[in-house]
C-alpha cells in the first residue's frame, strides 16, 4: 500500500516515480537563507506536474516537512489536477530552516512523534510555519522526512531523530533523511537502525552530492538502504556521465535494486518558474543518456518503478 494526498493507492498504481522533488515551499525562513527555496503558485506547479505526466510521470515524493513551508492543501489540489501521485512528508527538515523558537525544538520526544504519527494517520496540518499547527486536512502524509546538517545525528539531532523512528515503526511509514556528508550517512543508518528501524525502510537523499565516493556508496548500501539520487542535470556539482559512473558502479556491484532517483527541484530548477530543466528532466533527457551509457532498461526500470514501490509502500505493522 502506498499512501497518497488524494489516498491509497496499489503498487500497481505507483507507476514511474521521483522519490525526492519539491513542489511547493511557501515564503519563510527557507526563502531567506536561499531564494531558490519559494514556489507557491498553485497553477505554475500544476503545468510542471502536466509535463511530467506528459513525459510518462505517474507519481513523485513531495519532500517538504511539516511546519517547514509545506504547501498540503495545494499539493491536494495540483494532484487532483494534473492526475499525478503525490506522496507528502511529515518529519523535519534541516534545523537551520526554522526560527529558533519554532516549536519543533520545544515539543518533548513522545509528542513529536504523535504529531508524525497522526499526519500519516489522520490528516496533515497547513499552517505551523511559526506558531503550533493546528489546521487539520483529510489529505495524509506517507513518507518521514529528516534531516542532518554535517553532524550527524548529534545532541541536537537526537530527539528529532528518536521520534521520527518511533512514528515509523509505529505506522510503518518509510523515513527519508538529507544528508551532507559521509559522516552524516553512517550516523543516521546506525542511529535509526540501532532503534529497530529496518534498513529497507531508510532512504539516504543526495550522497551523490554529498559525497562523491562510488567505493563509500557501496559501503553504504550493503546496509540494505535506500539510495536517492538526485545530483541530475546539477552541472555545478558533477556532469551527468559522473552520475551514471556512480550508478553503474552500484549495479555492477549488484545494487540496483536499491537506487531511486529524484531532482530535488527548487524554482531554479523547475521550468514553469524559469528554471533551468523542469521535472521531466529524467523521462525527456537522462534516461537516453542512461541508455546510450549502456544501463540496461531493466536497471531503469529498477529505479524509476521497481524500487519505489519497495521504498515508498507503508510496511505492514
Ligand atoms: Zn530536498
Amino acid at each position: 500500500m502506498l499512501q497518497t494526498v488524494l489516498g491509497d493507492i496499489n503498487e500497481k498504481e505507483l507507476g514511474y516515480s521521483q522519490c525526492h522533488e519539491h513542489l511547493f515551499i511557501r515564503k519563510g525562513k527557507s526563502y531567506n537563507i536561499n531564494q531558490a527555496l519559494y514556489m507557491d503558485d498553485l497553477d505554475k506547479s500544476t503545468r510542471e506536474l502536466l509535463l511530467y505526466r506528459t513525459a510518462g510521470g505517474k507519481s513523485l515524493v513531495d519532500a517538504q516537512p511539516v511546519g517547514c513551508g509545506r504547501m498540503a492543501d495545494y499539493l491536494v489540489q495540483a494532484s487532483r489536477k494534473s492526475g499525478v501521485n503525490i506522496i507528502a512528508s511529515t518529519g523535519f527538515h534541516k534545523r537551520m530552516f526554522y526560527n529558533e523558537n519554532h516549536w519543533l525544538f520545544k515539543k518533548k520526544t513522545d509528542e513529536l512523534s504523535r504529531l508524525f504519527m497522526d499526519e500519516i494517520l489522520y490528516g496533515m496540518y497547513i499552517d505551523g510555519d511559526n506558531e503550533q499547527p493546528l489546521l487539520r486536512i483529510g489529505a495524509r502524509a506517507g513518507i518521514i522526512k529528516t534531516a542532518v546538517e554535517g553532524n550527524g545525528v548529534d545532541e541536537k539531532y537526537k530527539k528529532l531523530f528518536t521520534a521520527a523512528a518511533e512514528a515509523s515503526i509505529q505506522t510503518g511509514a518509510p523515513i527519508m533523511c538529507h544528508l551532507d556528508n559521509r559522516k552524516d550517512a553512517i550516523s543516521v543508518v546506525h542511529f535509526l537502525t540501532s532503534l529497530r528501524v529496518p534498513a529497507s525502510n531508510i532512504i539516504l537523499c543526495h550522497l551523490d552530492r554529498a559525497f562523491y565516493d562510488p567505493a563509500f556508496h557501496i559501503e553504504i548500501v550493503r546496509a540494505g538502504v535506500y539510495l536517492e539520487y538526485d545530483t541530475i542535470g546539477r552541472f555545478k556539482y558533477h556532469s551527468d556521465e559522473k552520475e551514471i559512473e556512480l550508478l553503474m558502479g552500484l549495479i555492477d556491484s549488484g545494487y540496483a535494486s536499491q537506487i531511486l532517483l529524484g531532482l530535488d527541484t527548487t524554482n531554479q530548477r523547475l521550468s514553469s518558474y524559469g528554471g533551468a530543466i523542469g521535472l521531466d528532466y529524467i523521462l525527456n533527457e537522462f534516461i537516453d543518456k542512461m541508455l546510450k551509457a549502456g544501463i540496461s532498461s531493466h536497471s531503469i526500470n529498477s529505479f524509476t518503478l521497481d524500487n519505489p514501490v519497495k521504498a515508498l509502500s507503508i510496511k505492514k505493522r
